[in-house]
């Protein structure tokens, strides 16, 4: 039989009527097997995320300051949804040793992760199904690496095995039983690794949105939803700016082929956005999937005649970078050039040093530096092989008289990356956006 993984996200378990909303979804899907909550996030504008306070609990303790009134806050908001609710949950009794467990000098990672931990238990009472605690399977070593194999395992011959189960994100544990937590928003890696664990056929991360979009709503108007990406794509929207999931939260799902539905838990009937680790070749073909980007970033242009016939110029100008510890992000070249695109927080108050250096062991015909760039990712699988695709994003950036100032297009033909100067960056998008897709 087919099986499901659901992760709702903090807006979706926010308070009793989105707990209704997630039971709905559920109760819908028998495939639906197992579900992963976070911790209740913001109700409306200016409300508190749950996990928030948590850490503010913590940081309270610690500066010897009462956090009464702020575990007060976050026992208010449990008590009511269990109310509201009619469970039977003893909530009171469960929040009463967390408090004592954070006086008591518990670690910041078992303060932060009781959000989960005990929505957790209060979403699987309301959906009937079993509580399951990852720190009896979600593996740390003792330095802190998430261990991904015994992990895997051990949800394989215990999770798996089980037929209805809430398991809370966020937090795992180390041999020991220490909570440790992912990073922030990880309940999406947990999502993914229960879904590799029970070889789920798909993914659901319910949050607050249908899905991805093309491109910034702050800077195109109503721009299209995404509606299939592969995760390579996604990869090259991530790293250039767009605010989508994660690398991490994804690899276990990834490296299983297991898709993605991005969902919307108050638009349920939405499609979303369905990410996969291929689409059949031939489809999208002249298509651009999205378009993100990225500003503040320096150009540092070399210059020197015959540089294609120099032994170890490339070699010598990239030491320079590792010994002054700056790492670059492309490095497009011509016959006798070469840039490097480097963002400013890289660079710091390291430019002269590095310019003084390049003069003195290249001996170059010219050094130039370009500030202020931004650099926009036009991205698509659809464009490879595909003639034409990049004279449209030319012709619509000289339409609107933008000065590219760099232009890299990976090997593998799924982005074309220009650099604008930062003044043309939402105008260049906006650009790109309609040339491509209205
Ligand atoms: N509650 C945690 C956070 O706010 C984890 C999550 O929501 O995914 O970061």
């Amino acid at each position: 039989m087919e099986v499901r993984v659901a992760k709702f996200g903090g807006s979706s378990l926010a308070d009793a009527d989105s707990f209704r909303q997630v039971r709905a979804i559920v109760k819908k899907d028998p495939a639906c097997r197992y579900v992963v909550p976070s911790a209740p996030g913001k109700r409306f504008a200016g409300d508190h995320k749950v996990t928030d306070l948590l850490y503010i609990c913590y940081h309270n303790r610690e500066e010897g300051i009462s956090f009464d009134d702020v575990f007060a806050m976050i026992s208010e908001r449990y008590v009511q949804i269990v109310k509201e609710l009619n469970l039977t949950i003893d909530i009171k009794s469960y929040l009463d040793e967390v408090y004592t467990n954070i006086k008591q000098g518990e670690s910041v990672d078992y303060i932060a992760s009781r959000g989960e931990y005990l929505n957790g238990l209060i979403l699987a009472e309301y959906l009937e199904f079993t509580f399951l605690d990852p720190a009896e399977f979600i593996v740390f070593d003792y330095k802190g690496v998430f261990d991904s194999e015994e992990t895997h395992r051990r949800i394989k011959n215990t999770v798996a095995r089980i037929a209805n189960a809430v398991i809370p994100g966020f937090y795992g544990a180390r041999p020991n039983g220490e909570i440790k937590t992912f990073p922030r928003g990880g309940s999406d890696i947990t999502g993914a690794i229960i879904a590799r664990g029970v070889q789920a056929s798909l993914y659901e991360n319910w949050t607050d949105v249908s899905g991805f979009l093309m491109a910034d709503p702050r800077i195109v108007e109503n721009p299209k939803r995404i509606e299939i990406i592969t995760y390579r794509e996604l990869r090259e929207l991530a790293y250039n700016g767009a605010n989508v999931l994660h690398e991490e939260s994804i690899f276990p799902v990834r490296e299983a082929g297991i898709p993605i539905r991005i969902r919307n838990t108050k638009a349920p009937d939405d499609p979303g956005t369905l990410i996969v680790r291929d689409v059949p070749k031939g489809e999208r073909v002249g298509q651009i999937t999205g378009i993100a980007g990225r500003k503040d970033m320096t150009i540092i242009s070399v210059e020197k005649a015959l540089l294609n016939c120099e032994l170890g110029f490339a070699r010598r100008l990239l030491s320079i970078l590792e010994r002054n510890e700056i790492s670059f992000e492309h490095m497009p070249s011509g016959i006798d050039a070469i840039s490097l695109v480097i963002t400013d927080c890289q660079l710091e108050n390291k430019l002269d040093k590095v310019l003084n250096e390049i003069r003195l062991e290249l001996d170059p015909d010219t050094v130039e530096v370009f500030h202020d760039i931004a650099l926009i990712s036009t991205v698509g699988q659809g464009m490879a092989f595909t003639a034409g695709m990049a004279a449209k994003l030319f012709v619509a950036l000289a339409e609107e008289k933008i000065n590219i100032r760099m232009i890299d297009q990976g090997s593998s033909e799924i982005n074309i990356i220009v650099g604008v100067q930062t003044k043309d960056f939402e105008r260049a998008i906006k650009a790109i956006y309609n040339a491509y897709v209205n």
